[in-house]
């Protein structure tokens, strides 16, 4: 099994490092073509207005698309949540969520955090993240600071307002790749959440 990895701006070469940890193989995604037989796909962090117009350049609003509606596994970190909420190119993941919602850059910062995924707490890079204002009912929540919902899994869906693949991507890339390995039926069952 092959995850993709999108490959136009941001971080998705630390991605590529943690996913090559797995057992599963990964690629990156520049074309529609590199698309062809991939198991899942990871929106890195970056810069989402830039993405946004890459994507678009590149012909992959749709058949990205189309991998969601066919419930493939897909993961969307910091930017890549920006991408899947509502106005970005894809608007599937069922939330609202504010851009840079900490302020400028010198706010970005390093939090311990619990997660319901792992024992302990575990470090979360948040880099001028977006803040997730609303979220489905029935996502199963991951991870939250105070209040805030900063990690969630809906449908075939996982979204980190954080970086993990910036701190050895832990648990959070083995969760996606067993995600992968075993993904929702098609009609969003929440199975295996
Ligand atoms: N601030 C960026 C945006 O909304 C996201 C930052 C990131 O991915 N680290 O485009």
């Amino acid at each position: 099994m092959v995850i993709g990895i999108l490959a136009l701006q941001g971080d998705y070469a630390e991605h590529r490092s943690c996913l090559e940890k797995t057992a599963l193989g990964c690629r990156l995604v520049r074309t529609p073509a590199d698309l062809d037989g991939i198991a899942g796909l990871v929106i890195p962090g970056g810069e989402s207005t830039a993405i946004k117009r890459l994507v678009a350049s590149s012909g992959l609003v749709e058949p990205v698309m189309d991998l969601i509606e066919r419930c493939i596994p897909v993961w969307g970190t910091c930017a890549g949540v920006v991408l899947l909420a509502k106005g970005g190119p894809w608007d599937v993941a069922g939330v609202r969520v504010e851009r840079n919602a900490y302020g400028p850059q010198v706010y970005s910062r390093v939090v311990m955090a619990r997660t319901s995924i792992a024992e302990g707490d575990v470090p979360l890079v948040f880099i001028r993240a977006p803040r997730i204002v609303d979220a489905p009912r029935d996502a199963s929540v991951l991870c939250r600071l105070g209040d805030e919902i900063v990690a969630l899994r809906w449908k075939n869906l996982l979204l980190t307002t954080f970086h993990p693949e910036l701190a050895g991507g832990e648990p959070f890339t083995s969760y996606f790749a067993s995600m992968v390995a075993s993904p929702p039926r098609r009609g969003g069952s929440m199975e295996g959440a």
